[in-house]
């Protein structure tokens, strides 16, 4: 259960070392262990009888998928491997990291799931609880030795408390980010950026309405003038 969100209550620091890698993962796909090795066994079965040597084949090229999508994504690979993505990475040690690979991706789809959904209920009912919708599906997974996997729940603690309306997206970098005030409109780095472009919008429109107006006016004198000229 999610608990209800105090007005103004920060999320824990662990939150934005999430929000950080998330931002470098937005519209990326990543495929999930049990989707990845699924497709490799079904290709596996074509060519090897045996199940588990089917298995054994699924979780070598399965390995080889997901390592190639962790290291064209340097931020994940740093956070998932604590290492550059050129450095080799031992079987066991590949085990023991995809659990940290599936909790990122489960975390990056959420969040932004959260703030889509964030930015429609804002639309259309404000004030109204969102609804994360996405505990039953999303599940972080252990890989076993033999390459099967075990399942669990993903620790959803994170959200706990967090009022998840205050995540949005900076339209300047259209990365998401946590609204310290609720009169933001864009992230810390961008907020310059942003007033100096509304700024330029207003101003802009203020120019177009003087030159509206002068327009009328010379359009006016121009009238009187020609009444004038016909009544000589
Ligand atoms: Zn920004």
């Amino acid at each position: 259960m999610i608990k209800k969100p105090s007005k103004n209550q920060k999320p824990p620091e662990r939150f934005f070392e999430y929000l950080k890698i998330a931002n470098t993962l937005l519209g990326r796909f990543l495929p999930s262990y049990s989707s990845c090795f699924e497709m490799c066994k079904l290709q596996a079965s074509k060519n090897i009888e045996s199940e588990g040597e089917a298995n054994r084949a699924a979780y070598d090229a399965t390995q080889k998928i997901l390592l190639l999508v962790i290291r064209a994504h340097p931020a994940l690979c740093q956070y998932v491997f604590g290492k550059p993505p050129e450095t080799e990475i031992s079987s066991d040690e590949y085990m023991e990291r995809i659990g940290i690979y599936e909790q990122v991706r489960v975390f990056s789809t959420a969040l932004a799931h959260i703030v889509q959904r964030a930015a429609i209920a804002e639309e259309t009912r404000p004030g109204e609880e969102i609804n994360l919708g996405i505990t039953s599906t999303q599940i972080a997974s252990t890989l076993n030795a033999d390459g099967s996997l075990t399942h669990r729940a993903f620790d959803y603690d994170i959200f706990e408390g967090v009022n998840l309306r205050r995540f949005k997206f900076c339209p300047v970098c259209e990365e998401i980010f946590w609204l310290s005030r609720s009169d933001k409109q864009a992230c810390d780095k961008c907020s310059n950026a942003y007033r100096q472009k509304t700024y330029q919008n207003k101003n802009r429109a203020e120019l177009n309405k003087k030159q509206r107006e002068a327009y009328k006016q010379n359009k006016k004198l121009k009238k009187m003038k020609e009444g004038k000229n016909g009544t000589l």
